[in-house]
């Protein structure tokens, strides 16, 4: 296991940069970078691009469905020289079919506690790193005989869509200590189904996963599949913060398309909360265009958001034109305040990338460890702070 449990971390000394840099060297970072076939800088953000090493035991896998015969009309084994990626997206347009193939989702809460809900206004499952998402799978007749569902992420926005969605490195790093190879570059995972198959287009290196199609037992109107999101939507090296779809396609034994489905996820700390604000922004936006009347004051309220980010001077640059994910630049007089702020946005990006039990771990060792403050110690607890003590 090298995660940050058992990783020994500079506690005591040491600065967020340096905490940041032998957690990065501990779970292998630079190795990974080695390893990737790119020299230049973005190597990083193109981890996601499996033309290395790890292809190998896909391909292997690939070959080994091929041989079974299922799944297999799409896929090749034999395509180790094939250009990388690019042309091939896949469509993301609702396509019921004759089947009337439709989702479900849980009639689930906005509570703080929620590891995963539904926004049937946005058409968007927000959900915890690695929990269980229930999706019903709806059909309104009988799909042929070894139809299968598969599960695929795709990058929303057309600047990103090329790019494979893929987990993170330190998630594959941690998911390879822990469960070896297989499929651990794969951010889709179906839980509780020993059917599940894990595949890599060999022309287009898009990852999916797909299980039969069960009908649905007596009594229930749909089959219930269980999804895991593997990375955090802000993993660095992996989603980056850009926002993704998830494609879930009906499909015959020899992949052709009976029907789709498709809606966007986030994957986050806390999904209730998220859902909320989000669906309050929307209605805001909804206001300021549909009631001339209203619009003064809900710009003014839009406004305010990013109110001390304009109004010190500093500029901003909207990177994202759905909001959720703004990038700002902010200007700061002086190098050691340069150098403070930039330690709490590291550290806040560092506790991003950290899954719960990590955090825990990371926890319970600051609390063992020493009963004085630690520098960084409440930036990473202030979001859960608790009464103890
Ligand atoms: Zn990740």
């Amino acid at each position: 296991m090298s995660d940050l449990g058992s990783a020994a971390l500079p506690m005591s000394q040491g600065t967020f940069e340096q905490l940041w840099c032998d957690i990065g060297s501990d779970m292998g970072f630079n190795h990974l970078i080695a390893e990737l076939p790119r020299a230049d800088s973005d190597a990083w953000l193109t981890a996601a691009l499996p033309n290395g090493t790890f292809t190998e035991s896909f391909e292997l896998e690939l070959a080994e469905i091929a041989e079974s015969a299922a799944l297999s009309a799409e896929i090749s084994p034999s395509s180790d020289s094939m250009p990388p990626p690019a042309a091939v997206v896949p469509s993301t347009n609702d396509y019921p079919g004759e089947y009337a193939f439709r989702l479900r989702f849980n009639q689930s809460s906005t509570a703080k506690s929620a590891i995963s809900t539904y926004s049937t206004q946005l058409n968007k499952l927000y959900c915890q790193l690695a929990k269980t998402c229930p999706v019903d799978v709806m059909v309104e007749k009988e799909p042929p005989q070894g139809a299968v569902l598969r599960a695929m992420a795709i990058y929303k926005k057309p600047e990103h869509v090329s790019e494979v969605v893929l987990r993170c490195p330190h998630h594959q790093n941690i998911a390879e200590n822990n469960e070896g190879v297989a499929h651990r570059s794969h951010l889709i995972r179906v839980e509780g189904s020993q059917r599940a198959q894990y595949l890599e287009d060999s022309r287009t290196k898009r990852q999916s996963v797909a299980v039969p199609y069960e009908s649905p037992q007596l009594g229930s109107e749909g089959t219930t599949v269980l999804l895991n999101y593997m990375c955090n939507s802000s993993c660095m090296g992996g989603m980056n913060r850009r926002p993704i779809l998830t494609i879930m396609t009906l499909e015959t034994h020899d992949g052709q398309v009976l029907g789709r489905r498709c809606f966007e996820v986030r994957v986050c700390a806390c999904p209730g909360r998220d859902r909320k604000t989000e669906e309050e922004n929307l209605g805001k936006n909804t206001v300021k265009t549909a009631s001339g009347t209203k619009r003064k004051s809900s710009f003014v309220d839009l406004k305010s958001t990013t109110l001390n980010a304009e109004s010190s001077s500093s500029k901003k640059i909207k990177m994202d034109s759905s909001g959720e994910e703004e990038i700002f630049i902010l200007h700061v007089r002086g190098k050691d305040r340069y150098n403070m702020l930039k330690k709490i946005n590291d550290s806040l990006e560092l506790m991003d990338a950290m899954t719960a039990a990590e955090k825990d771990k990371y926890k319970q060792k600051c609390a063992s460890k020493s009963v004085q403050p630690i520098p960084g110690k409440r930036l990473l607890l202030r979001d859960d702070k608790t009464d103890t003590d």
